[in-house]
């Protein structure tokens, strides 16, 4: 079970280690939050470089359009408070987005001074300002009257919490209903400790809570929770449903693979499971097997991470595998998996080939070829998959549509089914997902929700 209350991890939590790998594992302390918090001065010297630029290009560059000079503004002024009401006023997970965001693509990528000096520190004045506010009782925004309206958010993640926070202070009744046993969404369960403690998530749950909205754990849409519930109480439905686990490898030895997410959440929420080996290979080139990657590595794995295509295709940021490099893991590109070699239960290799690459397939990306002849051996201990997440399926899109796979939506985040509306992951069919962008479609999603209650409402 979750250990709560520290923004760090237990370091001495017990590690329980995979059977062909009994050794002394470093402490899970190697995998705390990598950057510490600023402290006021610093902070106020750092606000004090931004050159607040007019039609600041920051501004555009982050999805939620915080007004970025405006709340570094208020840190130079030493009004972290007013700060953060900036800054949660555009985006209300703006604590989680100041940890996780790839900031080198985003915000701290559009500043000008990046062109011939060190870009403004943008998102850890964000995290400065936003930790002064989230266990601060004190209340931040003043509420609507109540509507009368009550809206039901299914998934506790960045997309249905925003859309429930946003919700909840223009006056609607909100619940969330969340089918794990601690709400956040991948921000608890799914980012790696050394960028967002699971405490940082929970917290900022306890913010929104603050709001009015109120959560329900251990209620799963299509098992616990019925369409018929949701659409009789309700007068809208959000759906932030996200995406599945990691999908099976597809090769002889899939049963003895670990699944790169259950690795990352077991480091986050359930440290004494962590089973890690000596010798770890990781199947996949995204940011997830990075993440997958280092938290074996840094609990002392030699880490091997394969890949059929070339570091041009990898899906992960380029400064993810900048960083994954300086961080001693290996990469052997154009080499796909062909079976886990499997002995007494326990893995002994996964055995490879090498291709070449073709013609672009589906995805635009080229078409990986095997070479005749080329298979071989690598050494291994443990298979971790990180090759996506599996798309949303089963009772809880019953009566949707879809488009690639994901949930289909308008303009208007409207879906098939009338008065249920989603955001997030499973709407995204194109381009890399993150957690800035579900934060905003939450936002904008509300938004629409709340214009189609007032139509209701006019109607009525
Ligand atoms: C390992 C990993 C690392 C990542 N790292 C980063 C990062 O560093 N930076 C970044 O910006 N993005 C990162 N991402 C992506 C980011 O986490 C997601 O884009 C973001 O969490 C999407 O938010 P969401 O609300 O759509 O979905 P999720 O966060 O997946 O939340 C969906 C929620 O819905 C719940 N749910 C699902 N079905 C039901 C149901 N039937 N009934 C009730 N509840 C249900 C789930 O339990 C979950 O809590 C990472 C993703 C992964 C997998
Ligand atoms: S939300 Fe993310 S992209 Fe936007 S300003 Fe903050 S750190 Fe940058």
């Amino acid at each position: 079970m979750f250990r709560s209350c520290s923004f760090s991890p237990d370091p001495s939590a017990e590690v329980t280690m995979s059977d062909t790998a009994i050794r002394a594992l470093p402490s899970l302390a190697s995998l705390s939050e990598s950057l510490p918090p600023m402290q006021p001065y610093e902070a106020q010297v750092e606000a004090n470089r931004c050159l607040y630029c007019f039609d600041a290009p920051c501004l555009q560059a982050c999805p939620t359009h915080i007004d970025i000079p405006g709340f570094i503004r208020k840190i130079a002024q030493a009004r972290p408070r007013d700060a953060a009401k900036t800054i949660l006023s555009a985006n209300l997970l703006g604590a989680t987005c100041s940890r996780v965001c790839p900031v080198e693509e985003l915000c701290e990528g559009a500043c000008v001074l990046g062109a011939s000096f060190k870009p403004v520190s943008i998102g850890r004045l964000q995290r400065y300002a936003t930790d002064t506010v989230l266990n601060d009782p004190r209340p931040l925004f003043s509420l609507a009257a109540p509507t009368g309206q009550r809206v039901a958010v299914v998934g506790s993640g960045p997309a249905g919490l925003s859309c429930a926070g946003e919700l909840a202070k223009k006056g609607h009744s909100v619940e969330v209903f969340e089918k794990r046993e601690l709400p956040g969404g991948l921000s608890t369960y799914g980012i790696i400790t050394l960028r967002e403690p699971a405490e940082v998530a929970l917290a900022e749950v306890e913010f929104l809570k603050r709001l009015g909205v109120v959560v329900h754990t251990g209620r799963e849409l299509g098992a616990n929770l019925s369409w018929d519930e949701l659409e009789d109480k309700f007068d809208a439905v959000f759906l932030g449903l996200g995406l599945g686990r990691v999908p099976p490898l597809g090769i002889p030895g899939d049963e003895a693979v670990t699944d790169g997410l259950d690795l990352v959440e077991a480091c986050k929420v359930e440290p004494g499971s962590l089973k890690v080996g000596r010798r770890v290979v990781v199947v996949g080139a995204g940011n997830t097997a990075i993440d997958c990657a280092t938290v074996a590595h840094r609990l002392g794995a030699e880490v091997t991470i394969v890949y059929r295509r070339t570091d041009a295709e990898m899906t992960a940021y380029p400064h993810e595998y900048e960083f994954a490099k300086t961080e001693g893991i290996g990469f052997r590109f154009l080499t796909q998996p062909v079976a886990v070699l499997v002995e007494g239960g326990l893995v002994k290799g996964l055995k490879c080939q090498e291709v070449e690459l073709g013609a672009p397939d589906a995805s635009g990306r080229p078409q990986p070829r095997p070479v005749a002849g080329s298979e071989f051996l690598i050494d291994a201990d443990q298979v971790i998959a990180a090759i996506g997440q599996t798309k949303p399926t089963g009772a809880s899109v019953e009566g949707l549509s879809f488009e690639k796979g994901y949930v289909a939506v308008d303009d208007q985040f409207r879906t098939l089914r009338p008065k249920v509306f989603a955001g997030g992951d499973a709407i995204r069919s194109t381009g890399a997902a993150s957690t800035v962008m579900a934060v905003q479609d939450g936002k904008l999603a509300a938004r629409a929700i709340h214009d189609f209650l007032n139509q209701g409402a006019l109607r009525g």
